[in-house]
């Protein structure tokens, strides 16, 4: 199990818009859509894609300041969505940051082979910053540790004790990579003081009830025999 991609449709066109989003879930992406700049700016606040579609002409904002700011903050992939006579636009576009575009009526197909090829190329820088900014993708579930939030796949807050966050944390912080149940203890550390009283086991018991499918047969927080525990990378 992995995480999908999370790709964002930028389009002010409803049936170009609807067209997209239907094609690239079916193929196997995350996708929201926003139907113009503010709209954008909202989802990007809450969390940066990894690649966005994003339509050039936009009713509210000129699509170009969209990737200029786009690309001050993020390693995101941009792909512009123009219009055959957008040539000057497409060029600065590129000059700007964008990675690639497409030009409308464009191939469905085609497009869904840009966007995956784009988003593999771009998902170790997304997965460095958003590490280095506190965020964890793993299996769909995001956790925010700056925030101290986990999300669902579907996107809803999910409660956890202070001891289950950290644990998770730390496992988090060092996915792919197992560690032993002394190594999550001192990771789990604050102030030289240990936060947690029970074992490091009870508390994986919990979040496995709370994020896996089956949590009898974990496949996020998995256990590796001898040594300890390791989160999944992805
Ligand atoms: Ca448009």
């Amino acid at each position: 199990m992995s995480a999908k991609p999370h790709i964002l449709v930028v389009e002010d066109e409803p049936v170009t818009r609807a067209k997209l989003v239907a094609y690239l879930e079916g193929e196997g992406f995350e996708v929201s859509a926003a139907t113009d700049a503010r709209d954008m700016k909202t989802i990007v606040a809450r969390a940066i894609p990894d690649v966005v579609l994003l339509d050039i002409n936009l009713p509210d904002d000129k699509g170009l300041t969209l990737v200029r700011e786009l690309r001050a903050r993020s390693s995101v992939g941009i792909i512009l969505v123009t219009a055959r006579d957008d040539e000057t636009d497409r060029i600065v576009g590129l000059e700007i940051g964008a990675d690639d575009y497409v030009t409308k009526p464009f191939n469905m197909r085609e497009l869904a082979v840009r966007v995956r090829n784009l988003q593999r190329r771009v998902a170790p820088l997304m997965a460095a910053e958003r590490s280095a900014s506190g965020q964890f993708v793993f299996a769909g579930w995001r956790l925010d540790c700056d925030a101290r939030l986990l999300f669902s796949p579907a996107g809803d807050t999910v409660r956890l004790t202070r001891g289950e966050f950290d644990v998770l944390a730390a496992l988090a912080r060092n996915a792919g990579r197992a560690l032993s149940r002394d190594q999550v203890h001192d990771l789990t550390r604050h102030d030289g003081e240990a936060v947690i009283d029970r074992t490091i086991d009870v508390l994986v018991g919990r979040l496995r009830r709370k994020i896996e499918v089956d949590p009898r047969q974990p496949c996020i927080i998995v256990t590796v025999h001898g040594v300890g525990y390791r989160l999944a990378a992805g």
